[in-house]
This record gives C-alpha cells, sequence and structure tokens, in this order.
C-alpha cells in the first residue's frame, strides 16, 4: 500500500493524479493486476474522466453543482456542507483500474482525478495495488 497527501487550493476542483498513481504502480513491481485508488473522506472523491481538456473537469463540478445546491439540505445545519457530501457520495471514494505490463490500462484521454468538494484542505490518497 502507498500514500500521498495533495495540498488542495480550491473549495471545489479536480486535480489530476495519474503521474503519482502510475509512480505507485511502478514501485509495486507488478505487471499485470489491478490498482485500487481511494480517499478516506467524506467530501472529497476519484474520478477517472478526460483532463486532456481541462474543461471537461469545470463541466463535471458544473453539473455537480446544479444537481446539489448549496444550503439547502439538512446536513447543512450540521456543518453546511452536504453538497460536498452529496457530491463524494455521487462520485465515490475510489475507482478500480486495471494494470497490464506494468501501467495502468488508462484509455487516451482518461486521466485519474482527486475530486476536492470542500476545500482547500490537505488529503489523503492510499494506493493498493496488487
Ligand atoms: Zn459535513
Amino acid at each position: 500500500m502507498t500514500e500521498f497527501t495533495v495540498r488542495t487550493r480550491r473549495t471545489r476542483e479536480l486535480v489530476d493524479i495519474t503521474d503519482r498513481v502510475q509512480e505507485a504502480v511502478r514501485a509495486s513491481g507488478v505487471r499485470e493486476g489491478i490498482c485500487c485508488v481511494y480517499v478516506p473522506h467524506a467530501t472529497a472523491g476519484v474520478v477517472v474522466n478526460e483532463n486532456d481538456d481541462p474543461q471537461v473537469c469545470e463541466d463535471l463540478l458544473d453539473a455537480l453543482a446544479k444537481l446539489f445546491p448549496d444550503g439547502v439540505w439538512r446536513h447543512d445545519r450540521v456543518d453546511n456542507n452536504a453538497s460536498a457530501h452529496l457530491k463524494a457520495a455521487v462520485t465515490g471514494p475510489g475507482q478500480v483500474i486495471p494494470v497490464a505490463d506494468g501501467r495502468l490500462a488508462l484509455g487516451r484521454w482518461q486521466a485519474v482525478m482527486l475530486a476536492e468538494f470542500d476545500g482547500p484542505r490537505d488529503r489523503r490518497v492510499i494506493v493498493v495495488v496488487r
């Protein structure tokens, strides 16, 4: 198991962590298997999608903001971040990616991204390769 920290800079953003996950795969020595990328947080997630055009990330954040507006949920009376929890729940806390020939078997346009919904914060990323 590998763990690293990502310091996010905005309230909501997607941070490309593909290179750091790929490095964990390389260090594991696994040639064929699976890579689990997981964030142990209730207001962040992991997304695999396009980052070649970063506007895709902005569109995803905008779409989630339309689905889950701020300030209208029960949990907002507790600590005012219910929409961040809902976005994280829909995104999911992790992804499993095949490993082939010692590398993440990502498609040409796919990247692995930490999804921050209640930043800025330090976020832990756990990577298990088997
Ligand atoms: Zn909360």
